[in-house]
């Protein structure tokens, strides 16, 4: 047997939960501790934290359809049918016809050739990645991409090269700076904390120029742009030769939850072969896939709520401007207002919250040091009305002495 570590050993030997509550307590001292709220209920666009009744501009419900009654209704049905667990991960009868279906409509709706769930985008994003890529191979990423396909190259082994936000002649140097190695380009196709999009026609032309794989995670296009809500590929007019590689997610315009990727069949068949996020992991809940199919006809069919976002982002744009709003270029309904400093973007959420308004303060690490802001999400649920409530919260808040 091998002898016991020596007591020097042992004091040298970092205590890992000891160390992380330091870390912790770092992070607090910096004025970036962040804190879950419990919203005690929630109707429409409202929720209530704390005992107060809030207009909701947090969350990623674009359509209004997290709630929406044909989606609850096939939910219920769905686990009527199906009961609530899949019982087993896909490849051993954890498979259900609803997931089949949602699949078929998915791929139908995206134009590609056939379409696989994954339980959640960040499951999708590792999953596909780590089987695309490997060991030493190369995944050039624009620098603000989601943090799980951060994640997924960083599980490849991959070597991740980040370029300068939407700067594709940044991109292709560091493509080219590596001739003949296999290589991903990954981009989200609307940026989550920034609402931009990214310029998917020039990337899909290096990476056509390039002979690297274009993959594109559209959280936050479908359901939202593009012809049919079919998302920022479609709106790019991309073919599924030009944009390979699609993923994502159903807990945003759809208002449900899970993910998926999207592509040719020979992708998708391999997925299901080698995508250890899909082969060792409990299927999704079949009521959920349920919910989604009635989500995806209801983002389909109802234009009108696209319609909708559009006026309310062009009314919130305006009133900004007229209140002299330092907001981020964006043309979807993430609205970052744009604050710089941590501390005062914490204090103008918690300003915001006092006049009625949750508004989330983003700051580091997950948006780049110096560059907090309020995010601003708007939903086909919000009225003009309460976007008029947000614009004086916000500029009453702008201008209040404690928001300095
Ligand atoms: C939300 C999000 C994900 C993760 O999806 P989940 O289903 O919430 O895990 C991935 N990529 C982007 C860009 C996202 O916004």
């Amino acid at each position: 047997m091998a002898e016991h570590a020596t007591r020097l050993e042992l004091a040298a030997r970092a205590d890992l939960i000891a160390r992380l509550a330091a870390r912790h307590a770092e992070r607090i001292a910096e004025g970036l501790g962040r804190r879950l709220r419990r919203v005690e209920a929630a109707h429409g666009a409202r929720v209530v934290i704390e005992g107060r009744e809030l207009v909701g501009f947090a969350g990623n419900d674009y359509l209004g359809l997290a709630a929406h009654p044909a989606v609850r209704a096939a939910f219920v049905a769905g686990a009527e049918r199906w009961g609530v667990g899949a019982t087993a991960a896909h490849l051993l009868g954890g498979h259900r016809a609803p997931h089949a279906e949602l699949e078929a409509m998915l791929a139908d709706w995206t134009g590609r050739e056939a379409a696989l769930t994954f339980s959640t985008g960040w499951m999708a994003n590792l999953g596909v990645v780590a089987t695309l890529l490997g060991e030493g191979e190369l995944c050039v990423q624009d620098r603000l991409n989601h943090a799980c396909l951060i994640d997924g190259a960083k599980l490849a082994g991959a070597e991740l090269r980040r370029y300068p936000h939407r700067d594709v002649e940044a991109a292709a140097r560091r493509l080219r700076a590596r001739p003949g190695v296999p290589a991903l380009l990954a981009t989200d196709g609307v940026f989550s904390m920034d609402g931009d999009l990214a310029p998917l026609v020039e990337l899909a032309e290096l990476a056509h120029a390039e002979g690297a794989t274009l993959l594109v995670d559209d959280a936050h296009g479908l359901g939202v742009l593009g012809p049919d809500g079919a998302g920022s590929v479609a709106a790019a007019g991309l073919s599924a030769d030009e944009a390979p590689v699609l993923m994502a997610t159903f807990g945003k315009a759809l208002g449900t939850f899970g993910a998926f990727v999207a592509g040719s069949r020979a992708l998708v068949d391999a997925l299901v072969q080698f995508a250890r996020t899909h082969v060792y992991t409990t299927a999704m809940p079949p009521a959920l896939a349920c919910a989604t199919i009635a989500a995806v006809r209801v983002a389909r069919m109802e234009p009108w709520r696209r319609d909708q976002l559009a006026r309310l982002v062009r009314h919130f744009r305006l009133g900004a401007r007229d209140r002299g709003l330092p907001l981020l270029d964006s043309t979807t309904p993430i609205q970052p207002v744009r604050v710089g400093d941590a501390r005062r973007a914490t204090r103008l959420a918690d300003a915001l919250a006092e006049r009625g308004c949750f508004v989330p303060a983003i700051r580091p690490p997950t948006v780049p040091p110096g560059s907090a802001r309020l995010r601003v999400t708007l939903s086909a649920l919000h009225a003009e009305t309460d976007v008029e409530r947000l614009l004086d919260a916000l500029a009453d808040a702008w201008r209040a002495p404690d928001a300095d």
